[in-house]
């Protein structure tokens, strides 16, 4: 399994390293199985390099879906490919944790991009870890763009080996271990 870089948003049960290169500290956060390190909460990976000391940063648990609101940048994981919108599970709201809560937005495929997007799968994969401005709200469910600098996909893993993918261009995506290619709306601090 391939090495987690600090920063990066993982979710419960994600891998996140090898027992033996790192030491942690909070069992509420992080478990161990045959050698390697698995996330217990959804949250940011960091690390102490000096140290090899590795956690995950979970901000806040409190939150709840009642407090999500226009304007909100929001943190999900593409879990619905549609012919015209991707669902995300949503886990954070502006930097706070909603694991506990199912929370769910869509983005249409208009509102992914300011340039012109045929197909979501030009811009979006599953299981793609994606950043969100909440547009409106209906009920439980959230209408989010991903125009933006700084919206679209943080984190992706390749579809077939699982792998992060890594920046190949302004739209180009390349796993590092198979050459598996694609494209995606990314945001500028896409790693
Ligand atoms: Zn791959």
């Amino acid at each position: 399994m391939t090495e987690v870089k600090h920063g990066k948003f993982v979710m419960i049960g994600d891998f996140i390293g090898g027992a033996e290169e790192y030491a942690y500290e909070d069992t509420l956060r992080i478990h161990e199985k045959n050698g390697n390190l698995y996330a217990s909460i959804a949250g940011f990976v960091t690390i102490n390099p000096l140290k090899r000391t590795i956690n995950i940063e979970n901000p806040d648990p409190s939150l709840t879906e009642r407090d999500i609101k226009v304007g909100d940048i929001v943190i999900g994981q593409a879990e619905f490919m549609r012919k015209f919108t991707v669902g995300l599970k949503i886990y954070l709201a502006n930097d706070r944790n909603i694991y506990n809560d199912s929370v769910y937005g869509n983005i249409h495929i208009s509102k992914i991009s300011n340039s012109y997007i045929e197909k979501v799968e030009e811009a979006f994969k599953k299981t793609d870890i994606i950043r969100a401005k909440v547009i409106q709200k209906f009920g439980t469910e959230y209408e989010l763009t991903t125009d933006g600098p700084n919206l679209g996909v943080v984190t992706s893993s390749c579809t077939i080996c699982g792998t992060q993918m890594e920046k190949k261009g302004q739209k180009n995506v390349e796993c590092p271990f198979c050459g598996n290619k694609g494209l995606r709306k990314l945001a500028n601090d896409f790693f």
